[in-house]
């Protein structure tokens, strides 16, 4: 029978709030044995590089993760990336005018131009409002792969933010093709 606590991965103190009995620490954590990969079979990985012109630049990196994807010749598995820098961050989105510009908009609120940032006054880099979007959106995305195509939507491409204050930053985003 599927035990429904090692299914979800609950830590004891929160199972206790079902009033169910402590379990041991060592069946709280899988809840099918580990698939070991087979050796020989490595994943294929690439780096796509581009370089921003200014603060607040999007830039759409679906086409290079399509190429990617047919040099790794992987059919059906997952695609990941993930942005090597602190001020950088990577998201989908519908990659038209309007909704770019809402987006800044809305980050900006969250960490606006003008606030007092620690990061600021620690290092004087003036790029804390960076850091804190960035963070905020994330360095990540997972994409499933299928028929070698991106199962995105149809308006939803890949996009990197160029979060940083400072202008011309060369970017490395690392793209892991798995699958078969
Ligand atoms: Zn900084």
């Amino acid at each position: 029978m599927l035990d429904f606590r090692r299914f979800m991965g609950l830590s004891p103190p929160f199972l206790s709030l079902f009033g169910s009995r402590r379990i041991p620490a060592e069946r709280n954590v899988f809840l099918v044995p580990p698939v070991i990969p087979e050796y020989g079979d490595p994943v294929f990985r690439t780096v796509l590089t581009c370089t921003s012109s200014k603060e607040g630049d999007i830039i759409d990196l679906t086409p290079r993760v399509e190429k990617a994807i047919a040099e790794s010749g992987i059919r059906t598995g997952l695609v990941q990336l993930f942005v090597q820098h602190s001020t950088a961050a990577l998201t989908t989105i519908e990659f038209e005018p309007g909704v770019l510009s809402d987006l800044k908009r809305a980050l900006s609120v969250l960490a606006p131009d003008d606030a007092d940032y620690a990061h600021n006054t620690r290092w004087g880099d003036g790029n804390g409002r960076s850091h804190v979007k960035a963070a905020l959106v994330g360095p990540s995305l997972t994409v499933p792969v299928e028929n070698g195509k991106l199962l995105c939507g149809t308006w939803q491409q890949i996009v990197l933010l160029e979060l940083d204050v400072n202008a011309g930053r060369r970017r490395s985003v690392i793209c892991t093709v798995d699958g078969a």
